[in-house]
């Protein structure tokens, strides 16, 4: 694994000064996709960078506006109860409490990583919810170390087993912290893992998006990074559309991607607008879907 440095059996010197763990839990359903997924429980796990040493933990319960009841799936799965969510706060102000936390905790001075277990939490979940609901997030959080990523097969080598409850957003980052603080002290040199196109340049009002032409002969949607150079559009842009002009926009308020049919069968060769948040390894985020023709 390359990020693993020789200096095993003592800690590096590492890039950050804290490492922020966090894993969300949001509303689901069994066995269907539930849109849009809104994060109810926000918990992080403070790390010292230099020491390993767990210096605070946060937590809140936040408030779906969407699916406001929980589902007994989601109950059972997550282990939060109905009244936790009541009485939670909305996410716009949780990340606020969440910011005032990092920064009493770290007395403001950070260089900090945000640290993960999976890509989810910071690309899809709170990317997803903050433009859905026009929120803005701190910066920290466009960027993370997916642990899994570093990891691998580090889990079972390091002896750890999971404590807590699964799917308890509190103990999953308490357990992904754990396993950070491990290979910490193993040597293990932490470098960010993922990240959002970086922030737009100030766009002049005449510069057009440069638009990827589909094999279809239509507007595909911008890359990610012309994506956000768009201004968000306005509630009435975004649907009903026919997918075929560019400043069509999925549920999620992103650009739709085009694609085509390739599957062989009565509808290879078609071609359609979907979901603009669509990933390989995740599939759309929002049910958005029309034919172009
Ligand atoms: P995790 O961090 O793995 O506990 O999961 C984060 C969120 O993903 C959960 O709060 C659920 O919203 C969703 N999730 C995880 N596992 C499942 C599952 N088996 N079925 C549906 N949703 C799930
Ligand atoms: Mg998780
Ligand atoms: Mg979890």
């Amino acid at each position: 694994m390359a990020a693993i440095m020789a200096a095993r059996g003592q800690g590096l010197v590492q890039d950050f000064d804290f490492f922020v763990v966090v894993d969300f839990e949001a509303t689901c359903m069994k066995d269907v996709r539930i849109f849009p997924q809104e994060i109810i429980e926000f918990p992080a796990v403070l790390v010292d960078g230099a020491t390993g040493r767990i210096e605070s933990v946060f937590r809140r319960y936040v408030r779906p506006k969407h699916h406001p009841v929980l589902t007994q799936f989601c109950r059972e799965l997550t282990g939060i109860r109905q009244e936790d969510v009541d009485g939670g706060v909305e996410l716009g102000e949780g990340l606020w409490m969440h910011d005032s936390w990092l920064k009493a905790a770290t007395a403001g001075a950070w260089s900090l990583a945000v640290v993960t277990w999976g890509d989810w939490d910071c690309r899809i979940m709170l990317e997803s919810e903050c433009r859905f609901k026009g929120i803005e997030k701190p910066s920290y959080f466009d960027r993370w170390i997916n642990l899994r990523v570093t990891l691998q097969e580090a889990v079972r080598a390091a002896g750890l087993d999971w404590e807590g409850r699964l799917h308890c957003g509190l103990d999953d980052a308490r357990n992904t912290a754990r396993l950070l603080v491990e290979l910490m002290r193993r040597g293990v040199k932490m470098t960010i893992t993922g990240s959002l196109a970086p922030p737009p340049p100030i766009q002049q009002k005449e510069q057009q998006p440069q638009l990827l032409t589909s094999p279809c002969g239509g507007s595909s949607a911008p890359s990610l990074i012309q994506q956000k150079q768009q201004q968000p559009p306005q509630p009435h842009m975004i649907s009903p559309c026919d997918g075929t002009s560019a400043t069509c926009f999925c549920y999620c308020r992103v650009p739709t991607r085009g694609g085509v049919v390739s599957v062989p069968g009565p509808m290879q060769g078609k071609c359609f607008f979907g979901c603009g948040n669509w990933t390989p390894a995740m599939g759309p985020v929002c049910p958005y879907f029309v034919w172009t023709n």
